[in-house]
């Protein structure tokens, strides 16, 4: 590149507008089947634990509270997980999904990369279980979405 073709391009710049985004100061728009954090359907599960043979990584545990009456809560280990979809793809009842909206999911600590899923009373089941010496699986700090 000859110095003239240089300046040529930075005079032909100075009235163009920059191709960079303000994030995330401006929002950008997420595509269509974006792979975001997962979303779980605790109405809908059988606990076949289809989706947690099938995680390459891990990162998902479907605890049983009660198996009778279709209890269950997902632990979600955020910080493993790929979002390859292959949960979702193989969930034969549909109870899980990727949002859209929630990506922005970067933290300097650790427990926000731990989820718990379901419906409130099993999730306070399963931490008051997780207190209790004999049955303590660890997890009594953590927080229920
Ligand atoms: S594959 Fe679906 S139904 Fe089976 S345990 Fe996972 S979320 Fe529940
Ligand atoms: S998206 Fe992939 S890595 Fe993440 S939980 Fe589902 S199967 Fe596992």
């Amino acid at each position: 590149m000859t110095i003239g073709s240089m300046f040529g391009d930075v005079f032909k710049s100075l009235f163009k507008k920059p191709v960079t985004e303000k994030y995330p100061f401006a929002e950008s728009v997420t595509p269509e089947h974006f792979r975001g954090k997962l979303e779980w359907d605790p109405e809908k599960c059988t606990g076949c634990q289809l989706c947690v043979k099938d995680c390459p990584s891990n990162a998902i545990e479907i605890i049983t509270i009660d198996k009778v009456n279709k209890k269950f809560v997902m632990r979600y280990h955020m910080d493993r997980c790929t979002f390859c979809s292959q949960c979702v793809l193989n969930c034969r009842f549909n109870c899980i999904n990727m949002s859209e909206d929630e990506w922005e999911l970067a933290s300097a600590k650790k427990e926000p990369f731990e989820v718990f899923y379901g419906r409130e009373e099993d999730v306070t089941e399963l931490m008051a279980r997780a207190a209790r010496p004999e049955t303590g699986e660890g997890c009594a700090e953590e927080k229920a979405q």
